[in-house]
């Protein structure tokens, strides 16, 4: 029996699937993961199909069921195996099923949506008044073109057209307002983009005299020719211009002179036209990089679902094991998903795998352009890409036959999503692993305490590289004492005189100094000396943080800014004093203590695009740069040959928050970037400046030395009910009025009360540590439950009651184990 009905997924925030029928043309082509268009409400909205079912709704609904209006693809966007992780994150992280499925499906490029306006009843006889008015106000002239414009077309009228009448737009709005019109949302399909496609034409030489046309061309005309006729082929118009570096339209003019023949093709994916040049470093694999492949590769053999951590030191080589694991992957003729923890790294892997592979690549992260991502999506979906490179939602690409998923730098924040659905990419791409039965590889210099516990346990496979590649050393770390600094010099400043040396010293031998620092801006904290009230932004309780170059202060979780008081805005004395020196002041300083030096800075302030992003991280790596000062943007996995001095500027400026992972991502950072010192043939060294030189998040990291931190760390996280010892969530409530989110709270609170005695800890309600952040002002509780069962048990019941209180959905954020309480 063919199913009558269908469950669909749709992009609002509700908890809920809606149920559809399924119209007799359309039964054949629909199935679980296909995309389609439906009503809903007074809108055409795009959703997923997640069941079919044969069984009638309730007889008390069944009036309300409307149809599926259009199934959108001929294959089904979605493989069952990723429906059926869908619905596991949406359960997981307790997130709206429909803003999961939005999460997972590509950008949709295919359809634009579209206002329609109608004429009610009530619009006709408005129209009929009008008509028969005597004398009628400029307003009403309005209202009675517009009106009969409706009435002559006789169908609903795009609402552009209408807004386009003298005055239509304000009086459609009062029509619409008094129900004499109606809007509604249509789906319009799109045509297929085309591009024009751009070849030699042959005819052309065959008419001309010497042997090669290129002879008696202008030389950028040959040098078109030369990159079609000789080196290329047919090329997209926009590919050509820029690899014979002729200007479009040089290229029309040729095709008008017929020395070009060109067409127009449906948009498909180039292979990346700059790999053509590229050679990737071919490494004589090490002997420990062979063992640990080899026992990755015995697995892939095996076929099955495996999870193993990869810990390697920085500079180990890991990335060669996971390439080498990728190949086994694609010689069983299965799929490979990479993801990685950044964007650049997508291009530098992705390009690295393409070289090294050849088989079908795709890249896939959130700041491709829509069409691009589009059209990766469907490469993979279509089976064409069997190796995906991608950023934290790449771990939802529609491969099928998945053999392998890596997840490297595993540890890093950005894999967790901090909006609904809040998922952690490595935790999903685990669970994926698990049910499409394949192996999961995790890498890391410094892992997450979760996944070495995992590792401790035996519930991973615990791989090791013990030493860098060639054995190269790594860099000796110096910590420096800020307290004695200051005694000795009674200066205080980012830069230690101890630092300053060590730069001039590379300086004097050309080699390259990398400085990291922690905050943006000029300085951090803007304070009044008289009455001690620190300038704090008008939405968040947080202080604004100065920024020199813009002269403004700012606020870093909101965006408001203001300018730069010279009194107090509090008491009015003139004693302002800015305090806490940021990534811009530490440039500023650099740049007066050492005048011949080229120095650059790296933060969201000064490189605000990929391309900016990419020239500085080039120009430090040829060299062209002597002085590197970045926030951790340029603590992450890049490679520089050169840099022999890496400095950390207020390295413990983490350490203060009140949140129990402050250690871990400390001892992360500092790791990390020290890392980033010595890995060429010079050696390095790095120094950290702190004002808590014994904290042993610190001292640890300075000597690398990850097992005994996680020895620390996990007694403490043991002793205090912290992950990986227990199952956390944080929940906030929060709106623009404080009496709503403390009545919300106190019903909340009265309700998870008796979960105590139901293996649940419930702490809060509580200011939350941004007590306002956006206007809304923010009050968290935290449940911690050794077994998860018992939190996902609480949490449903939480929602359920919320609901039924009527309290909104948005005044309540439910984070499954939060990577920030801050
Ligand atoms: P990790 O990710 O472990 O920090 P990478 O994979 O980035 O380390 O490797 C560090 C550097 O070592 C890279 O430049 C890489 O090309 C090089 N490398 C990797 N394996 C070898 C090897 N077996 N012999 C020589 N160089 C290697
Ligand atoms: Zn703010």
């Amino acid at each position: 029996m063919p199913a009558n009905y269908c469950e669909v997924a749709l992009p609002v925030p509700l908890r809920s699937l809606f149920t559809y029928a399924i119209p007799e043309n359309l039964a054949d082509s629909l199935c679980a993961g296909s995309r389609v268009l439906v009503p809903f409400r007074n809108r055409a909205m795009t959703g997923v199909v997640v069941e079919l079912s044969t069984r009638r709704p309730d007889p008390g609904q069944i009036k309300n069921v409307r149809e599926i209006a259009e199934v959108l693809d001929p294959i089904p966007a979605l493989p069952p195996k990723l429906v059926e992780l869908g619905r596991w994150v949406s359960g997981y992280y307790v997130a709206p099923i429909g803003e999961v499925f939005r999460a997972m499906l590509p950008p949709q490029i295919d359809l634009r949506h579209e206002r329609e306006i109608l004429l009610t009843e009530a619009g006709r006889t408005r129209r009929a008044e009008l008509d028969a008015a005597g004398n009628r106000s400029e307003s009403e002239v309005a209202e009675l073109a517009l009106l009969s414009l409706l009435e002559i077309e006789g169908r609903p009228v795009r609402a552009d057209r209408l807004r386009k009448l003298p005055g239509g737009e304000a009086a459609a709005e009062r029509l619409l307002r008094r129900r004499q019109l109606e809007a509604r949302e249509v789906a319009v399909r799109r045509r297929a983009r085309a591009q024009k496609i751009v070849a030699w034409n042959e005819a052309y030489s065959a008419n001309s005299s010497p042997a090669s046309p290129a002879a008696e061309l202008p030389e950028k005309e040959a040098r078109v020719f030369h990159v079609l006729a000789e080196e290329r082929g047919p090329l997209p118009l926009p590919h050509l211009a820029k690899l014979a570096s002729v200007s479009r339209p040089l290229i029309e003019r040729m095709i008008r002179q017929e020395k070009l023949k060109s067409w127009e093709e449906p948009l498909a994916a180039e292979e990346d036209f700059f790999d053509a040049d590229y050679t990737p470093p071919s490494n004589q694999l090490n002997a420990d990089q062979q063992r640990e492949l080899s026992v990755v590769r015995g697995w892939i053999d095996a076929g099955g679902f495996n999870t193993s951590l990869l810990y390697g030191v920085t500079g180990s080589g890991k990335t060669e094991v996971y390439l080498g694991a990728v190949e086994a992957a694609l010689a069983r003729n299965k799929s490979a998903l990479v993801l990685v923890p950044e964007i650049a790294l997508t291009l530098w892997l992705g390009r690295l795998c393409r070289a090294r592979l050849g088989a079908g690549v795709a890249v896939l992260h959130s700041a491709l352009p829509e069409v691009e991502r589009a059209r990766e999506w469907w490469r993979v979906r279509r089976g064409e890409a069997r190796v995906v490179v991608g950023t934290r939602s790449a771990v939802f690409a529609p491969v099928e036959n998945l053999g392998l998923v890596v997840v490297d730098e595993e540890q890093e924040a950005s894999y967790k999503q901090e909006e609904t659905p809040r998922y952690h990419g490595r935790d999903v791409a685990v669970v994926r692993a698990k049910m499409e039965g394949a192996v999961a590889l995790l890498g890391s210099a410094t892992p997450s305490l979760e996944s070495f516990q995992n590792a401790r346990s035996g519930k991973y496979h615990l791989l090791q590289l013990d030493s860098r590649v060639e054995n190269r050393p790594l860099a000796p770390v110096e910590i420096v004492d800020l307290r004695e600094d200051f005694k000795a010099t009674h200066r205080t400043g980012p830069i230690s005189s101890k630092l300053s040396e060590a730069i001039a010293g590379r300086l004097a031998s050309g080699t390259q100094s990398l400085i990291l620092i922690n905050r943006r801006g000029y300085s951090w904290f803007v304070l009044c000396r008289s009455c001690g009230a620190s300038i704090q932004c008008e939405n968040c309780s947080i202080s604004l943080a100065y920024h020199k170059q813009r002269a403004r202060l700012e606020c870093h979780y909101c965006g408001f800014s203001r300018r730069v008081p010279d009194t107090c805005p509090k008491c009015g004395a003139e004693h302002v004093y800015f305090f806490g020196a940021g990534s811009e002041q530490l440039e500023e300083k650099l740049r007066e203590k050492f005048p011949g030096a080229k120095v650059a800075r790296l933060d969201r302030d000064s490189v605000r695009t990929k391309r900016a992003y990419q020239q500085v991280l080039g120009d430090f790596a040829s060299g062209k740069i002597d002085i590197l000062v970045g926030t951790q943007m340029v603590a992450k996995g890049h490679d520089f040959q050169r840099v022999t001095l890496v400095g950390v500027v207020s390295a413990d400026s983490q350490l203060s928050l009140p949140d129990f992972r402050a250690a871990e991502r400390t001892f992360q950072l500092l790791t990390q970037v020290a890392g980033r010192a010595g890995r060429g043939m010079l050696p390095g060294e790095v120094l950290v400046e702190t004002y808590y030189p014994e904290h042993y998040a610190i001292q640890l990291a300075a000597r690398q030395d990850y097992i005994s931190f996680f020895e620390k760390e996990q007694q403490f996280r043991r002793l205090l009910h912290y992950p990986p010892f227990t199952a956390l969530a944080s929940i906030l409530v929060r709106d623009t009025k404080i009496e709503n989110a403390i009545r919300w709270s106190r019903q909340l609170s009265a309700f998870l009360a008796p979960q105590e005695s139901r293996g649940v800890k419930v702490l809060g309600p509580a200011a939350a540590p941004l007590a306002r952040l956006k206007r809304e002002y923010r009050f968290q509780f935290l449940l911690k439950a050794p077994k998860r069962a018992h939190l996902r048990r609480a949490l449903a019941e939480l929602l359920a009651f919320a609901e039924q209180k009527e309290i909104p959905q948005k005044a309540i954020l439910v984070d499954v184990d939060p990577l920030s309480l801050f």
